[in-house]
């Protein structure tokens, strides 16, 4: 510790939210060079290095075979593909000095892909599985959380080839077994749930999440063992509702009433319904929300939704992915005066409003109208009568209105049912660590990767997609593993497995403490030695250190060893006297139980 390039602050950092970030500055193992982008200290560099050995060493076991990339690449594959242009701003763009466009690239599918046409052509070359362990890029909107959403970040990023689609299916899940080892011996808890797979595109995709209450993602599950990722979750359609005997649609003054409570009381108390109390189910909600196109195109669309769901919009932003999502500001409807606030309904949007034409010739709605998929037809519904101060009732669906489509956009709540029938759902929250795609043969048709098959004739490859987080899954870790002290990292992945500290003047603790340090290190074990002078640290800023650090096995040589006595302090659990004969014996075994 004394000549160790490292420096521990007492204080939190002040743009840090959560605890991963906090103690990782704290504790010297990261510092942040630009927002999202760290620069590694020794600590943060070993622990690193740990979670990359584990992730290499069940990439190899599975069959994958490592390569690396450049993150510099040319913009023409990204261009074949699509993707220069649907990544919008989340890509970092650059331009050589005879005006190439170049990017940092945020995944590699197009290069791998390019790779694997470069060098083989047969069926007889395939299956194969490639991976790398690489920094990535992505110009992200809101980098937060230190490590866990980064502009510069590492990934471990493999991808499988196939002829057949049982091929990708068995590559496929290949990667998941060994994604489940990978976790398991991190110590990381995890849940695997179904996903969208966003700009990637390809059909199956699951995510690894790590349950916190800092994830970013909100994930379902039932008891009956559905799970998914809450931008994932189908709303299971009700039947349609017969509408003969439905009244026809009356306008109403509803004066003061912007918001669906409101209104709801308003309805309650000046148009009661005979049968029971309308309740905010009964409205139908008519959000506007502007889509940014990824070529900047800004676009106002309309969600119509029960009254008593708001929108998600992650969910929608999964559902419209590549482009982006926000709520309409003052300047969208200013442009669109039909567009009453608060009043807001069906007359004015989707095939009831306006209707412009296309640059290619095509009539479509002004402002595109999207139907949660609850919203069927038959149902009933109070809305905007697109007047101030009024309401339309016994609107129906099929009936009075339609739209432009349906959208997943409305929240998930608790209590929701499963879409296959597993019973109700529970939400929680997780980091997503990993993300596996059966790509299909989206890149390989764009990119030309073909090759003869048994019977001579040129075919398509199919290929997976697997992504690890490996820097946030570092995160992960640390926001799993620490208390108010500091961090407590699992032996997998600590810097070192003990932690010696030295305290007091006397020469020979310090010589006694280097004895155990040394004879530790020759048996194997990885050792910190805190060798600091008294002068220059006391023996609370050594403990403090060492909670901080978080080596899961701190050993205090100090005042006790005039009685041939040492303190074994677990960094989590009961410190214990042992005699200095024994010391290193006990640490060893701890060690090793550790590492089990
Ligand atoms: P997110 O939804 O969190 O933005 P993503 O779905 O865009 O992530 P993928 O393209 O699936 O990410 O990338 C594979 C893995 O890389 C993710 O599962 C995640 O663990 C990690 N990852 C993605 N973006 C970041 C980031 N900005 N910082 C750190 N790790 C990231
Ligand atoms: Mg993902």
């Amino acid at each position: 510790m004394s000549t160790l390039f490292v420096r521990t602050l007492r204080e939190d950092p002040v743009d840090a939210e959560v605890a991963s970030h906090r103690l990782l500055v704290r504790a010297g193992y990261i510092r942040r060079a630009a927002p999202g982008i760290y620069t590694w200290l020794p600590l943060g560099l070993r622990v690193l290095a740990k979670v990359e050995a584990v992730v290499r060493e069940e990439m190899n076991a599975s069959g994958a075979q490592e390569v690396h990339f450049p993150a510099l690449l040319p913009k023409e594959p990204y261009e074949a593909t699509g993707r220069w242009e649907e990544y919008g701003p989340n890509i970092f763009r650059l331009k050589d000095r005879k005006d190439g466009d170049y990017l940092l690239a945020p995944t590699h599918e197009e290069m791998f892909t390019l790779l694997v046409k470069d060098l083989y052509s047969s069926y007889k070359d395939l299956p194969l599985a490639l991976y790398q362990i690489q920094t990535k890029y992505r110009d992200e909107a809101r980098p937060r959380a230190g490590l866990i959403r980064g502009r510069e970040f590492i990934m471990k990023d493999a991808y499988s080839f196939d002829v057949t689609d049982e091929g990708l299916a068995a590559s496929y899940q290949k990667q998941r077994d060994a994604y489940e080892r990978i976790f398991t011996r991190l110590g990381l808890e995890y849940v695997i749930v179904s996903a969208t797979s966003g700009a990637m595109g390809g059909s199956r995709s699951e995510e690894f999440l790590s349950p916190s209450p800092i994830g970013e993602d909100t994930f379902v599950r039932s008891a009956g063992g559905y799970a998914a990722n809450v931008e994932a979750v189908v709303t299971p359609v009700p039947e349609a509702v017969p509408y003969d005997d439905a009244p026809a649609a009356h306008v109403e003054d509803t004066p003061d009433t912007p918001t669906i409570d409101t209104l709801v009381a308003l309805a309650n108390a000046k148009y009661p319904r005979p049968d029971r109390e309308w309740t905010a189910a009964d409205t139908l909600k008519n959000v506007v929300l502007a889509l940014v196109h990824p070529d900047g195109r800004r676009e106002l669309v309309v969600v119509g939704l029960p009254g008593d769901r708001d929108v998600d919009l992650k969910r929608l932003e999964a559902a419209v992915a590549p482009a982006e999502a926000e709520p309409a500001g003052d300047a969208d409807f200013a442009a669109h005066p039909e567009l009453v606030k608060g009043y807001i309904g069906p007359k004015v949007l989707g095939p009831q409003g306006a209707v412009v034409e296309t640059e290619s010739g095509d009539k479509v709605s002004a402002i595109r109208y999207l139907l949660d998929p609850r919203v069927v037809t038959g149902t009933r519904w109070i809305t905007g009568a697109d007047e101030q101060g009024r309401h339309v009732f016994d609107l129906v669906a099929g009936r009075d209105f339609s739209a432009d489509g349906t959208i997943e956009a409305a929240e998930v709540r608790a209590g929701d049912l499963a879409p296959d029938g597993s019973g109700p759902l529970e939400l929680a929250r997780g980091i997503e660590i990993g993300h596996i795609f059966q790509l299909g043969r989206k890149y390989a048709q764009a990119l030309g990767l073909t090759v003869l098959d048994e019977n001579g004739k040129r075919v398509v490859v199919t290929m997976g997609s697997y992504g690890v987080g490996v820097t946030r899954a570092l995160a992960a870790l640390a926001e799993a593993n620490n208390d108010e002290k500091g961090l407590a990292w699992p032996a997998h992945v600590a810097p070192a497995h003990v932690h010696v500290v030295a305290t007091g003047k006397s020469a020979e603790v310090f010589e006694a403490a280097e004895a155990i340090a040394g004879e530790l290190v020759d048996l194997g074990v990885e050792v910190l030695y805190d060798d600091r002078p008294g002068k220059v640290a006391s023996p609370g800023v050594k403990f403090a250190d060492a909670e901080l650090l978080g080596v899961p096995i701190v050993v205090v040589v100090g005042r006790g060893l005039a009685d041939g006595l040492v303190e074994v302090r677990p960094r989590v659990g009961e410190a214990q006297q042992v005699p200095v004969a024994d010391v290193v014996r006990v640490v060893t075994e701890k060690v090793e139980a550790l590492l089990a």
